[in-house]
């Protein structure tokens, strides 16, 4: 009888903490975007320390002991923690999360950031929601579960959450890398963001893209000398001059679509869903073709380059004796020295170039035991959702992971609604996720993480 297999399944301790797990993602969550871990990236935020202290007690109430560290500053903190598998002789999982967030305007939110409020539509609004306490939270969840089922996942499990990712990683898993390599446990494979969400397609099909690689990227400021004037003679030195004659032709650089593995398969199973070669050099139709996810798309399969900043000159009648941009410029994998001599091209004899953050480009194949899980428990959760690999166009640990050899997937697990656009809540104002889809997401990663 139905009635009675209810109640076998309510007295299965397992069964009832996979409950309490799927409560406790949302419990937690709220509890970290509640804690401002804001990273202006200048070292004026509060730090992580209060967020790292929260983990620590969270893991500590069921019983697995973990360690709070300092990087560059008392201020600068992480987590880390150590789960030994059933199989020892398998290199360890690292499970992975920063704890920093970028900064929020309130005056830009419907809710206030650090709110955690939970709406009538039960969404949960707040700084990190997408990036990244969801995934913190998920992470937390499933070894809470764990301890409290007394379940041991195939292989070991290395935990660490980090400061300072939102800045470039350089209080966090670069210092890590450097410093404190011993904290990940000789975990050679690392699931952690960004990906693993749903993007439905205007056609209605859904893709899962999980993070396989990511672009590099280069902050640079190039600083325009010149001869200073009054502003009523002719000059043919004016920096300012030569500074927008250089970017008007950088801005229209044909940075040509090249296609990494991770895309070019991205790209033929997004053909075969939607029965039609996409049109990866034109963005209106591009759009058309894949939705939302169309401006992630163009800049996945080519380098890029957005001017950012500019200052020059203090009067209107004086021509300065210098003029500054400051540039984002991501390359592809492989591209880094051709990106970064395009862009000096334009510019005159003479600008000095510096970067304010210049990091490496990076992919992994697609393959192997835990893309193969990733796949087939995705595909069991979300039979008609299709998993498909993807090169990041931002930057995140993975970089500093990888100079530990260290293969990096970015899978934080969400089935969202139809009509997200998830990625374009990155950083934004209302960032937000919805409690049915951490729900998912923390049961897709806890069998994820356990049969890794
Ligand atoms: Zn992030």
């Amino acid at each position: 009888m139905s009635n009675n297999s209810h109640l076998a399944a309510d007295s299965d301790p397992e069964d009832a903490s996979v409950a309490v797990m799927v409560r406790d993602v949302i419990e937690l969550v709220v509890d970290l975007i509640r804690i401002d871990s804001s990273n202006p990236g200048d070292g004026t935020g509060p730090g992580e320390s209060a967020a790292a202290d929260y983990v620590a007690q969270r893991l500590a109430e069921v019983g697995i002991e973990s360690e709070v560290f300092a990087t560059t500053s008392a201020a600068r903190v992480g987590v880390s923690a150590f789960l030994a598998g059933a199989d020892p002789s398998l290199p360890p999982v690292l499970l992975t999360g920063h704890l920093d967030v970028v900064p929020a305007v309130a005056e830009e939110w419907t809710h206030p950031p650090f709110s955690g409020l939970i709406d009538d539509d039960g969404v949960i609004w707040g700084r990190g929601a997408v990036d990244m306490k969801g995934m913190d939270a998920m992470i937390l969840a499933v070894v809470r579960h764990w301890a409290r089922a007394g379940i041991t996942p195939r292989r070991s499990i290395a935990l660490l959450f980090t400061p300072d990712e939102e800045a470039g990683g350089h209080h966090g898993a670069h210092w890590i890398a450097d410093n404190r390599p011993e904290l990940l446990h000789g975990a050679t494979q690392a699931l952690g963001e960004v990906g693993g969400y749903s993007v439905t397609l205007p056609n209605g099909r859904r893709i899962y893209p999980v993070q396989s690689g990511e672009k590099g990227l280069a902050w640079v400021t190039a600083t325009l000398g010149g001869t200073a004037g009054h502003g009523s003679l002719i000059h043919d030195d004016n920096p300012v001059q030569h500074l927008v004659l250089a970017l008007a032709g950088l801005v229209q650089h044909p940075f040509g679509v090249e296609l990494t593995p991770a895309m070019t398969r991205f790209v033929s199973v997004v053909e075969g869903l939607i029965g039609e070669q996409l049109v990866l050099d034109d963005r209106v139709v591009l759009a058309e073709q894949v939705g939302g996810i169309s401006r992630v798309l163009g800049a996945a399969v080519r380098t890029t380059v957005n001017p950012t900043m500019l200052d020059a000159g203090y009067k209107h009648n004086i021509v300065p004796g210098a003029a500054k941009v400051g540039m984002d410029m991501r390359f592809l994998p492989g591209q880094q020295d051709a990106a970064l001599a395009a862009l000096q091209g334009y510019f005159p004899d003479g600008t000095d170039f510096s970067y304010a953050n210049l990091d490496i480009a990076l992919e992994t194949p697609f393959a192997g035991d835990l893309a193969t899980v990733i796949t087939e428990v995705l595909g069991r959760f979300d039979p008609e959702g299709v998993v498909v690999p993807f090169l990041m166009t931002g930057g995140t640990d993975a970089k500093a992971f990888s100079k530990l050899g260290v293969r990096y997937f970015g899978f934080s697990p969400l089935r969202l609604p139809d009509d997200t656009e998830f990625w374009a809540m990155f950083h934004a104002a209302d960032e937000r996720v919805p409690v049915a889809a951490l729900e998912f997401g923390v049961q897709v990663l806890e069998e994820v993480a356990r049969l890794a």
